[in-house]
């Protein structure tokens, strides 16, 4: 079926970036949160490396993850024109869009504290004028048009990311006897790979540990407090409620701070249909209101022993832990979009293995410490000697400390059974926190920018 797209030819594209500006002047953005990027290969201008440039926007896609996973409903489509619209009102910059966008449209604008990206020019568009970047482009390597749908996979530009969500862009085949742009200058000296990327300026990564450990801090207190709540309904261990209360306002708290507008926080909820980061927020509120319900109940406090006559504390408790058992899953869904270094899908510090792994600890149950320690054992050491690869630096220090604070409360258990769980619960909780700090930091998603580095410099 026809549909407006964008029709972008590589062969032709001189990377002047008259597209670029075109977009800032016609949308008043402020450089450099462009909307479109020209991704260049060669940048640096080698003469033995081929250069050609892609200019990309967002793409419009038929499938859009951004509107699918925005927990804020802050996307929608323009049901005339098929443009992706972004909604300045509703977004809570909270960035997990540009997690889910392969194509690194939507941008984070540190001063609106949201995200923007381009919108098809649609005023344009609806009144039969061309995009202003497509206007702009002086050699007509940029056009927009009702096309028919085409096989992106036999026409792909290197580097361009085909994540199967149907983009409104149609890419002009390169020339024939290419596989890539190419330029020959036989003269010039022979370079390898391996030096033309020590000359490149290091790659942006949008995964950061320095932005993300709010979430390493409040993935590990929701997999806890869970486990907490879990320990005490099963094995009778104690649970104060206000400490329970106390800590996971704390943990709300954090999540709070990744998001640019915190006033709408509200918001999160609000795609609980379509988003996992909706669901988490969703299903940890509802366990931490069950959670505190329950333990508030069972202890009499503010004369709530009575509240609910049809249910007793332990029901609430067990409805909360089900909630829990929900938002564990919710954290591991939310990062379905990261490509983690060692191309591994099972990683140890995942929460549905630390929440049990932190149960066991706390219920005090000996064959599930013992299997679960294994587990993450395992996990760790394979993740760690299968690298192939030197995306990630490695701090061999750093995973024996981790390795130390998985295998000794195990060892001290064993050998001496009445070591206080309060000694042990610290060392663990380092470890748990070195191990989720390296989630985030050996994970990344895909961009342009990252594939083209990836297709040609491995790195
Ligand atoms: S279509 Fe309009 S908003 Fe989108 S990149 Fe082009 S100029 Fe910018
Ligand atoms: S390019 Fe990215 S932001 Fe644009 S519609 Fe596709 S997924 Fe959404
Ligand atoms: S609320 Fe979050 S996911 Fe939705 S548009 Fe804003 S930053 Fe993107």
């Amino acid at each position: 079926m026809a549909k407006n797209a964008f029709i972008f030819d590589t062969n032709k594209c001189v990377g002047c970036m008259a597209c670029v500006v075109a977009c800032t002047i016609e949308n008043g953005t402020t450089t450099p949160l462009n909307w479109r990027t020209v991704n260049s290969h060669n940048y640096i201008k080698h003469p033995t490396l081929p250069v050609f440039h892609y200019s990309l926007a967002c793409n419009h896609c038929d499938d859009a993850p951004c509107i699918t996973n925005c927990p804020a409903l802050a996307y929608s489509r323009d049901k005339d024109t098929g443009a992706i619209i972004h909604n300045a009102e509703a977004c809570i910059g909270c960035t997990y869009c540009t997690w889910a966008c392969p194509y690194d449209a939507p941008k984070f604008n540190e001063q609106t504290k949201i995200v923007e990206k381009c919108n098809f020019c649609i005023d344009r568009i609806s009144d039969n004028r061309k995009p202003a970047c497509v206007a702009a482009c002086p050699v007509g390597a940029l056009e927009y048009g009702a096309n028919e749908e085409v096989d992106l996979k036999k026409h792909l530009t290197p580097g361009f990311v085909d994540a199967g969500i149907g983009p409104s862009i149609q890419l002009v085949p390169l020339r024939k006897e290419h596989e890539m742009p190419t330029i020959e200058n036989i003269d010039a000296p022979v370079i390898d790979n391996e030096k033309a990327a020590s000359y490149l300026p290091k790659l942006k990564t949008k995964v950061e540990l320095s932005k993300e450990w709010t979430l390493v801090l409040f993935s590990l207190a929701a997999a806890g407090l869970i486990a907490w709540q879990a320990a005490a309904i099963t094995s009778q261990v104690a649970i104060s409620p206000i400490l329970f209360v106390l800590l996971a306002l704390i943990a709300i708290a954090l999540t709070t701070i990744h998001v640019g507008k915190k006033f709408r926080i509200w918001r999160f909820i609000l795609n609980v249909k379509g988003s996992w980061l909706s669901r988490e927020i969703f299903s940890f509120s509802a366990f931490f209101g069950l959670g505190a319900l329950s333990l508030f109940m069972k202890d009499n406090l503010l004369g709530m022993g009575n509240l609910l006559s049809f249910v007793d504390s332990k029901t609430v408790g067990i409805a909360a832990i089900v909630f829990g058992a929900f938002t564990l899953v919710s954290i591991d869904m939310v990062y379905k979009f990261f490509i983690r270094a060692d191309n591994l899908k099972l990683h140890s510090a995942m929460a549905w293995i630390t929440a049990p792994f932190l149960f066991a600890w706390l219920a005090n149950i000996p064959l599930l410490i013992g299997l679960l320690t294994l587990l993450k054992g395992g996990l760790y050491i394979y993740r760690k000697t299968t690298f192939c690869n030197n995306k990630v630096k490695h701090h061999p220090t750093l995973s024996a400390v981790r390795l130390l604070t998985l295998t000794l409360p195990f060892i001290l258990f064993i050998v001496m059974p009445q070591t206080s769980l309060w000694i042990l619960l610290p060392t663990l909780f380092v470890g748990e926190v070195i191990d989720r700090s390296e989630f985030y930091h050996e994970s990344e998603v895909r961009t342009p920018q990252g594939e083209l580095r990836e297709l040609f410099y491995h790195n």
